[in-house]
């Protein structure tokens, strides 16, 4: 696209966002020199619902290389518009195994398993079209009713057992902490969150069918402190591009 033909709007989302990346990448950086790791160790990840295109877009040109999307359908909506090249896309949302054939194929990870029956259904898809596909294993931190992810407790089995299916990559851990916590206790979740990751990991001595590389946990609101407390993912949203606008 030409810039002239930007509105003027457009062009200052682009300033916003290229203002907002230069913040969020010097505090992971120290984050992450902070807790003894190189910065390169700690991936960005953009979380782009209700972001259009065109601003997307514009931080992958920025190199962002990783993006999440949380449902099905808007992903595909944005889906081929997207410069993908080269780029990672993600999803992280709930998966319903219905929609697990309008999404494997597409998304180089699912970040979001739960159950064996998602597990499954996203092994036979990625056999079917002859790939594989990376997975994490969310995990509800908080044991709160409301959200999904299996408890910590029984997370490692679901591992186990999800990690013989052919098609599909177990990579890691995903977690969620509970909303509108004090930035302490969030820190306790993140200390549990990555104390599972590291036991799990210590298990897999007898097979590696499946890793634990990934730990996907940290947000707008906490993405450094995430990374102090062993995060090698954050998800930023409206640290990013702004609070979202669910109107449109
Ligand atoms: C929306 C969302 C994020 C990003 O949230 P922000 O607070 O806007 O950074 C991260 N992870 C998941 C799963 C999300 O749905």
């Amino acid at each position: 696209m030409e810039k002239s033909s930007i509105s003027p709007e457009m062009l200052s989302r682009f300033h916003d966002v290229e203002e907002n990346l230069k913040a969020i990448r010097f505090q992971m950086e120290e984050a992450a020199l902070q807790s003894g790791r190189s910065p390169e160790d700690v991936i960005l990840m953009a979380v782009t619902k209700t972001v259009p295109v065109e601003i997307i877009n514009h931080a992958l040109s920025l190199g962002v290389d990783y993006m999440g999307e949380n449902r099905v359908q808007e992903l595909n909506s944005k889906y081929d518009s997207l410069s993908r090249e080269g780029k990672h896309i993600h999803l992280i949302g709930h998966l319903q195994t219905n929609k697990v054939r309008q999404v494997v194929g597409r998304v180089e990870m699912i970040q979001s398993v739960d159950s064996v029956r998602v597990a499954q259904a996203i092994a036979a898809r990625s056999s079917e079209l002859g790939r594989n596909t990376d997975v994490l294993v969310e995990v509800n931190i908080g044991n709160e009713e409301s959200k999904s992810g299996i408890a910590p407790d029984a997370a490692y089995e679901l591992i186990c057992q999800i990690s013989e299916f052919d098609g599909i990559n177990v990579q890691g851990l995903m977690a969620i902490p509970p909303a509108d916590c004090e930035i302490a206790q969030t820190i306790k979740y993140f200390d549990e969150i990555y104390k599972l990751f590291i036991d799990i990991g210590s298990k897999n001595t007898h097979n590696n069918s499946y890793t634990m590389k990934h730990l996907s946990m940290g947000m707008s609101a906490d993405y450094a402190e995430a990374i102090k407390h062993g995060s090698t993912m954050v998800r930023v949203g409206t640290a990013l591009f702004g609070r979202r606008n669910y109107s449109k």
